[in-house]
């Protein structure tokens, strides 16, 4: 019956979870799953470099909560609902293994996503969930009944009772546009999780060289990080790059991706201590050439570039080496300054930033709180996370919560 139907905008992740917790909870009537394309779960196809990162191992909801630069307050009673752990279980006993890689990602055991797409369509169609491609909801109404009509984008209409808005990063048409027609504010959508670019010309001689542990900072902000850096064709990317895109996303867009990073490339050193090591390699090593005597963790390579950006000559050895030289080389070290030029997106992982606003959305039921009937799940609401399965994990936790509220249970 229309009056009892629900329809779900949006055939990805949040969408689908969402619909089977529903159809499994009321025994699969009138489910639907409108999506405008013509695949479902494509994001899910291509994600983690199409392994599929489904979510992230050992940490409780508090800690997992951290993860997340928007929504981490709204999100750690619903990941005590529907938690990591719930997840795992939740593909374990629909037939998908997970195993957990050293650095907590976990993936299904197959290597592909084609594994967790399977079982999502098979589950849908098993809960008697009805999705339909090439069915955009464009436009949202109230009717008279207390439910929606909708527009859809195939010219055919519909009515519901419920309707849950899953239809991703708030920079898509559609989602974003019928929120604010039921007075939901989107905050304004930038992308997350991107790496830097870099013209440096003896940084870009650099590519595919890469470091265990970095500090990083951008001048005359807050923002820093730790952690692993990956040079690249154009600049820098890794999990720390990753991580202060998406702390800094809205700060970086703001200075339009253009500002200068610092980089200490041996955290670990006391930089005193340092100029002191290097100091001693003038009595330890006199002969030896400067560039080709690097300092370990240091890969030889960045060594002898930073030793090139140093002005020092490549015949340069340690007991020629002026002490201007020397405190040059140790500035570079420890606090190696880089103009930023703009960004490129992540390969493996992106998100958008921004979306509807919490404090709107009932976290409970995830229903709104300014239009009855009216729900959210997945990257639609303002809550994004860092690379490593955080995202998806927002999307199953906020879609089976609202599935099972949508269901009355
Ligand atoms: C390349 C890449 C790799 C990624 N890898 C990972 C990873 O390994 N792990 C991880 O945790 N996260 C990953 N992410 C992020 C993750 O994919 C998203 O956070 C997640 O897909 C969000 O799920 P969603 O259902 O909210 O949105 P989506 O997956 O974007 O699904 C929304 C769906 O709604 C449809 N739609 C849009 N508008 C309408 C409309 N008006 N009517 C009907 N349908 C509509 C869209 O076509 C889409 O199919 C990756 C992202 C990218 C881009």
């Amino acid at each position: 019956m229309p009056g009892e139907r629900i329809v779900i905008a949006g055939g990805g992740a949040a969408g689908f979870f969402a619909a089977i917790a529903c159809a499994q909870a009321r025994g699969g009537k009138e489910v639907f799953v409108l999506e405008r394309s013509s695949q479902f779960l494509s994001k899910v196809r291509i994600s983690g470099g199409g392994r599929c990162n489904v979510t992230h191992a050992a940490l409780d909801p508090r800690t997992f909560s951290t993860r997340y630069p928007r929504g981490e307050r709204a999100l750690i009673a619903a990941l005590h609902r529907f938690s990591p752990e719930d997840t795992i279980a939740w593909f374990q006993r629909h037939g998908v293994r997970l195993k957990v890689e050293p650095d907590g990602r976990m993936f299904p055991v197959t290597d592909s996503s084609g594994t967790v797409i399977d079982c999502l369509m098979f589950e849908a169609k098993a809960a008697g969930v009805q999705p339909l491609a090439r069915k955009g909801v464009e436009k949202a109404r109230r009717n008279s009944t207390g439910g929606f009509d909708l527009t859809l984008s195939d010219g055919t209409s519909m009515s519901c009772h419920r309707l849950l808005l899953a239809t991703g990063g708030a920079r898509t048409l559609g989602g974003p546009q019928i929120a604010e027609t039921f007075g939901h504010t989107i905050e304004p959508p930038v992308p997350s999780l991107f790496s830097f670019h870099i013209s440096t010309p003896w940084l870009r001689s650099l590519p595919g060289v890469s470091l265990a542990n970095v500090e990083l900072a951008v001048i005359a902000t807050k923002l820093r990080q730790r952690g692993a850096l990956l040079i690249t064709h154009n600049g820098v990317s890794g999990p720390a790059v990753l991580r202060l895109s998406a702390w800094g996303a809205r700060l970086l867009a703001e200075m339009d991706y253009y500002f200068t990073l610092r980089i200490n490339w041996l955290p670990d050193q006391h930089e005193s201590a340092l100029t002191g090591e290097l100091r001693a390699r003038r009595e330890t090593q006199p002969k030896r050439q400067v560039a080709s005597d690097p300092f370990p963790p240091l890969p030889s390579r960045l060594w002898g570039q930073l030793v090139h950006a140093a002005g020092i000559p490549p015949e340069t050895i340690w007991t020629t080496l002026s002490r201007s030289q020397l405190l040059e080389l140790v500035r570079l070290l420890t606090r190696c300054e880089l103009l930023v030029e703009g960004k490129s997106l992540n390969k493996e992982e992106f998100v958008t930033c921004g979306g509807v606003r919490l404090r709107d959305v009932d976290f409970r039921t995830m229903q709104s709180r300014l239009t009855p009937h009216l729900y959210f799940a997945g990257e639609l609401l303002d809550i994004d996370g860092i690379t490593g399965g955080f995202n998806f994990q927002s999307a199953w936790t906020t879609g089976w919560i609202a599935g099972r509220a949508m269901a009355d249970v």
